[in-house]
């Protein structure tokens, strides 16, 4: 193969584990959490498939990178997964860019930057971090507006419906207007009652 195909191949490939993550975030969408989906490759095969949750399971931590990193060291019993590759929608926040550190991920590859709490590109960039004793490969952008659009959608309606809430404000990916479209409406995001639970940011 000359560069050029192999560069197309491994597009594809990517496109391909990408879909599957999507697949995960729509999931995610219907069972009323922000629709992030996450999968974990190894060698070509999906080891762990996982959608964001925190509400759903009453943690704060149940992102999709961390429920993949979970269920593939417990169905593989090692607490290393260098091989592995993780697809997921969003750009990782902190705390999964920590987790895929400590797993000794071989790359991670996301759809859509998260201005407001990607720890890639967004608002740190957590592998410039001289100090850090692992570092993984970064591939972003892929399927990058179907990504975006998951999490558009699902806070667009979510504004049209008056359920957004304080706790609904954790993603800047749904104020990045799509191309054409004017900056949404931030009264509805904004307007929650005083004194109504609040993230804490
Ligand atoms: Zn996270």
């Amino acid at each position: 193969m000359t560069p050029d195909q192999m560069d197309s191949a491994a597009d594809a490939t990517h496109e391909a584990f990408m879909r599957a993550a999507i697949e995960q975030a729509q999931q995610g969408r219907a069972a009323g959490e922000v629709p992030v989906g996450a999968v974990l490759v190894i060698d070509g095969q999906v080891v762990a498939r996982a959608f964001n949750q925190p509400i759903l399971a009453n943690d704060p931590t149940a992102h999709a990178e961390v429920l993949v990193l979970r269920e593939a060291g417990r169905r593989l019993a090692t607490y290393r997964l260098s091989g592995a590759t993780v697809y997921v929608t969003l750009e990782p926040c902190l705390m999964c860019v920590g987790a895929l550190i400590h797993a000794r991920v071989r790359e991670v590859v996301y759809g859509a930057v998260e201005p407001k709490t990607g720890a890639l590109v967004s608002t740190v960039r957590t592998l410039d971090i001289p100090e850090l004793n692992h570092r993984f490969v970064v591939t972003g952008g892929v399927l990058e507006a179907e990504c975006r659009g998951l999490v558009q959608d699902f806070f667009r309606e979510k504004r049209r419906s008056g359920r957004v809430g304080a706790e609904d404000q954790g993603s800047g990916v749904a104020e990045i207007p799509p191309e054409g479209e004017p900056p949404p409406d931030q009264t509805a995001a904004t307007g929650a009652p005083e004194g109504q639970g609040g993230t804490g940011e």
